[in-house]
C-alpha cells in the first residue's frame, strides 16, 4: 500500500513501468520479507547466491540492489566491487543489507559505492523509505545521463554515448562470442545543401535523416548516434555481416525516399547517405577479439569506399577475413 507521501515522491522519473529491484541473499526467509516489502511497488527479482546476482545484473537491468554481506561463496562486497567495476552495472545502486553493525564494515560498504547500509533484522517501513529516496535519486540521475548522452539538435544519442556504448557492446560480444555489427553513415554533398539551402535547412536536413535512421532499425539493443557533423553511426549487437547489409541497404532506401530536394548533389536529385558497415565475427577459439577502434577503422574505410565509387551506396567488410568477404 502507497501512503500519500509516496503518491506524491514518484517512484519512476519517466515511464510507466515499475521501479526493478534485485534482492540478493542465501537466507530464503529475509528475501520472502523484503519481498512482500516490495513485491506490492516495484519488480522484485531474486538471487540466492554471487554469481547470479551479477548475471541478474547485467541482463535485467535493476534500478537498484539490496545486498547481503554474509553469503556462502562470494561475499556481498565482492558482488559489489565487481558490480563497480563493469560499466554495463556500475550505476546501478547498491544497499547493504547485513546483521554486521560495525562502523567498519559500514565504511568499507560506502566507499565500496554503495548508497546505504542497514541491519538486520530489518523494519520495513524504514527499509521502504530508505530504498524509496535511493530510487528517487537513481532515477534523477538516470534522466541526467540520458540528457548528458543525447545530441541536442537531433535527439539521439551523442558521439559520447556511442563511445561508452560501442565499449559494453564489444566485450559483450567477446564474452558471449556474438557478432557485433556497426554502420557508419555520412549525408552525401552536405556542405553544398547548407551552402544553397543555408544553415537552418542544413539543421531540418539533419534532424529528418536522425530520425528516419533512429525508425528504420529494428531491435531494441540497436542504436543510432550522431558521430560527427552530418555523419552518424548505428551499433548492431548481436547481428552478422548479411543482417548488417540488408539493414543499410534499407537505411540508405528510406533516406532517399524522405525525397529531400537537393539540386546540388550529384549522386542524385534528392538527399542520400553512403554508408560503411564493418561486422566483428565471432571469434575461433583461442583468437584475439582486438578491440573496438579496429571495427570503427573498417567501417570508416567502407564508407571512404562509398564515397569514393559513387556515393549514395552501400560498402562493407567483416572481420576478420574483410578482404574475403568485401561487397558493395
Ligand atoms: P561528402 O559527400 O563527401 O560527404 O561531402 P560533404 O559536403 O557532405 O562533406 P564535407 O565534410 O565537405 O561537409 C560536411 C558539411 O556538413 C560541412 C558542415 O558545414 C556541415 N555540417 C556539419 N555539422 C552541421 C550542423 O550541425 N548543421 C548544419 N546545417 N551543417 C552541418
Ligand atoms: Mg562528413
Ligand atoms: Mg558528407
Amino acid at each position: 500500500m502507497m501512503d500519500d507521501h509516496h503518491n506524491r515522491v514518484k517512484w519512476l522519473a519517466d515511464g510507466p513501468a515499475k521501479p526493478r529491484l534485485l534482492v540478493v541473499d542465501d537466507q530464503a526467509q529475509n528475501v520472502q520479507v523484503l519481498y512482500q516489502t516490495f513485491g506490492a511497488d516495484c519488480d522484485v527479482f531474486m538471487a540466492n547466491h554471487g554469481e547470479q546476482a551479477l548475471a541478474l545484473c547485467r541482463e535485467k537491468q535493476p534500478d537498484m540492489v539490496l545486498l547481503d554481506v554474509v553469503m556462502p561463496g562470494m561475499d556481498g562486497f565482492e558482488v559489489c566491487r565487481r558490480m563497480k567495476a563493469d560499466p554495463a552495472t556500475q550505476d546501478i545502486p547498491v544497499i547493504f543489507i547485513t546483521v554486521h553493525n560495525e562502523p567498519a564494515q559500514e565504511t568499507r560498504a560506502l566507499e565500496m559505492g554503495a548508497v546505504d547500509f542497514i541491519t538486520k533484522p530489518i523494519n520495513p517501513t524504514v527499509v521502504r523509505a530508505r530504498v524509496r529516496t535511493h530510487l528517487t535519486l537513481k532515477f534523477q540521475s538516470d534522466s541526467m545521463r540520458k540528457l548528458a548522452f543525447l545530441d541536442g539538435l537531433t535527439g539521439v544519442f551523442n558521439r559520447r554515448y556511442f563511445d561508452q556504448q560501442l565499449g559494453v557492446e564489444y566485450a559483450r560480444a567477446a564474452r558471449s562470442g556474438a557478432c557485433l555489427s556497426l554502420i557508419l553513415i555520412d549525408i552525401d554533398h552536405f556542405k553544398s545543401y547548407n551552402d544553397h539551402y543555408g544553415h537552418p535547412a542544413g539543421d531540418h536536413c539533419l534532424k529528418q535523416v536522425a530520425t528516419t535512421l533512429k525508425e528504420g532499425l529494428r531491435r531494441p539493443a540497436d542504436l543510432v548516434a550522431r558521430y560527427g557533423g552530418e555523419e552518424f553511426v548505428c551499433v548492431l549487437p548481436e547481428t552478422g555481416f548479411e543482417q548488417a547489409n540488408d539493414l543499410a541497404h534499407q537505411l540508405e532506401s528510406k533516406v532517399q525516399a524522405m525525397q529531400l530536394r537537393h539540386e546540388w548533389s550529384d549522386a542524385g536529385p534528392v538527399v542520400t547517405i553512403s554508408l560503411g558497415v564493418a561486422t566483428r565475427l565471432p571469434r575461433e577459439p583461442g583468437e584475439a577479439f582486438g578491440d573496438p577502434t579496429a571495427l570503427v577503422a573498417l567501417a570508416d574505410a567502407q564508407l571512404y569506399l562509398a564515397k569514393r565509387s559513387g556515393r549514395n551506396r552501400v560498402c562493407s567488410a567483416q572481420l576478420p577475413d574483410s578482404r574475403l568477404a568485401s561487397l558493395s
